[in-house]
């Protein structure tokens, strides 16, 4: 799946609940998330983010791991 990473927190842009096909992105808190059991790994949230939020998983930098739990764990 991919997921939403830092830069989505105090931003919350929200471009990319807009384009998402199968409607999996929810508004936590302080930023967004994607549900891995729902994302059909279409990529079409990733160039929308205006902050570079969004990876796909096995893309997700170093310092950017945790959030792929974080994703998972807010479903
Ligand atoms: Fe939605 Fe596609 Fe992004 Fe997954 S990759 S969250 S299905 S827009």
């Amino acid at each position: 799946p991919f997921v939403i990473t830092s830069p989505c927190e105090s931003e919350k842009n929200a471009s990319c609940t807009e384009v998402c096909p199968v409607d999996c992105i929810e508004e936590g808190k302080d930023m967004f998330f994607i549900d891995p059991e729902v994302c059909i790994e279409c990529g079409a949230c990733e160039p929308v983010c205006p902050v570079e939020a969004i990876y796909d998983e096995e893309e997700v930098p170093e310092n950017e791991q945790a959030y792929i739990e974080l994703n998972r764990s807010f479903f």
